[in-house]
């Protein structure tokens, strides 16, 4: 059975940036839905109980049909939410510094640039979907839950959430809005030990 994890912090913790209104809801019933439907479909195929979720994401064509659609949502859902609390913190922002740093400078000139890039496919996903930063410093997008592994890629460094549910409540259509100001809020600490 999958669980929802505790957030890291509270609800209120990202302040002004991601308000106590849009974190609870988050958290509480979107990602909590997630979890429920994913936990749903695997009584319906106790088999999978074992297998581990990122194998599952990667090939979920090799899963028995009935539970495919379930896994690929609500599973990537329950995937990328886990993850995404932690790509954020109160104590997050500024810039990331040691090998991530020098990293994302060789690939991108500057860690401003790399910042632009980031923010430019964000703003181009079209209708709701993930941007993310990968291991290898590319930057790639999914629709809907889809996570990188299910392109073939490895598992990603970081992500942004760009489903209206995720800002809607404090930036209305400002999708522009919420991803500047979620830099300010971005756990570099726990970017930089996905590196290892
Ligand atoms: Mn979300």
């Amino acid at each position: 059975m999958y669980t929802l994890p505790e957030l890291p912090y509270d609800y209120s913790a990202l302040g002004k940036y991601i308000s106590t209104d849009i974190m609870q809801l988050h958290h509480s019933k979107h990602h909590q839905t997630y979890v429920d439907k994913l936990n749903a479909a695997l009584d319906t195929a106790p088999e999978l109980k074992e297998s581990p979720l990122e194998s599952m994401l990667a090939a979920p064509d090799a899963l028995p049909e009935t539970v495919q659609n379930a896994v690929r949502n609500h599973g990537g859902g329950h995937y990328n939410h886990s993850l995404f609390w932690q790509w954020m913190s109160p104590d997050g922002g500024g810039e990331p510094t040691g090998e991530l740093a020098d990293k994302l400078t060789e690939k991108y000139g500057t860690y401003q640039a790399f910042v632009d890039e980031f923010t430019a496919k964000a703003l181009g996903v079209f209708g709701s979907g993930w941007c993310w930063l990968q291991p290898d410093m590319s930057i790639v997008t999914t629709p809907n839950q889809d996570t990188p592994m299910l392109l073939g890629l490895d598992e990603p460094l970081l992500g942004l959430d760009v489903w209206e549910h995720a800002y809607y409540l404090d930036y209305k259509n400002k999708r522009d809005d919420y991803v500047s100001s979620w830099w300010n809020v971005v756990n570099w600490e726990f970017v930089a030990g996905r590196m290892k």
